[in-house]
């Protein structure tokens, strides 16, 4: 645990300066600004992934966090009020150009803590493409995708859209957004997208659900949002006590 901060636009360039170039992990939140059924705030995404990547910056001596990116590839949840959204080349462009303001500082460990499924393909193209080319070590983490951790706390590995897991996770970083009087009556679609046959077509969300949830809603518990997170950031902190000292 450090003693000041751990977050970089709360820090000066001589701080930065004087870190470690080999030794220092960089953070970056990314997110996404979409609808989360009517129980979950627009910023869940972010919100989630930003607080695994602060707690766990603040827990490791070797990482620092970068300002969140909390806008992110959603336009299928367009038609779903006070969605935001980015192209795909607009994200991985920006994913880009900041590690490589990190590179040119000459760091080359950075960790993009990604909170919203949709981000994925541009931020594998950003990073392959990034460690292809110059000598960076960096990678991709989703809290949601440990299905061991998932499994352990909540009966079931996989999360969906505004599920159980995912409103229990977002109702964990933030009590105070929870609306759980609106939870009564909702529906849910059972799966992502729609299947024809058993062929299966990505489509706009408002196509198979008409809250905007996709997955059980049965279950929702701020402690075991709690226990998950708790879990996923005790491993990442491990996690990035190894990538720091590789060489
Ligand atoms: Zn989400």
């Amino acid at each position: 645990m450090k003693p000041n901060t751990s977050l970089l636009h709360e820090m000066s360039w001589t701080d930065i300066e004087k870190l470690d170039k080999e030794t220092t992990v960089f953070l970056l939140p990314v997110g996404s600004t979409e609808q989360h059924g009517p129980q979950n705030p627009l910023g869940t995404d972010f919100l989630i992934a930003e607080h695994v990547a602060r707690k766990s910056a603040f827990l490791s001596m070797q990482a620092y966090c970068l300002p969140t990116l909390p806008i992110g590839v959603a336009s299928h949840h367009r038609n779903f009020a006070g969605t935001l959204w980015t192209s795909r080349e607009t994200l991985e462009k920006l994913i880009k150009d900041v590690i490589n303001s990190i590179n040119y500082h000459g760091f080359k460990k950075i960790i993009v803590i990604n909170g919203h499924g949709g981000n994925t393909s541009s931020i594998m193209n950003a990073i392959s493409d990034y460690n292809d080319t110059k000598e960076t070590l960096c990678t991709l983490f989703e809290w949601w995708r440990d299905e061991e951790i998932i499994n352990s706390v909540f009966g079931t590995p996989s999360a969906i859209h505004a599920d159980a897991i995912e409103t229990s996770a977002v109702w964990a970083v933030r009590p105070d957004l929870a609306k759980e009087e609106r939870l009564t009556g909702l529906t849910s679609a059972e799966e992502w997208g729609r299947k024809i046959g058993n062929l299966y077509f990505p489509s706009r969300t408002d196509q198979f659900t008409a809250t905007g949830i996709a997955g059980r809603l049965e279950g929702i518990s701020i402690e075991k949002g709690d226990q998950a997170l708790e879990k996923v950031i005790e491993k990442l902190v491990k996690a990035i006590e190894h990538l720091s000292i590789y060489q």
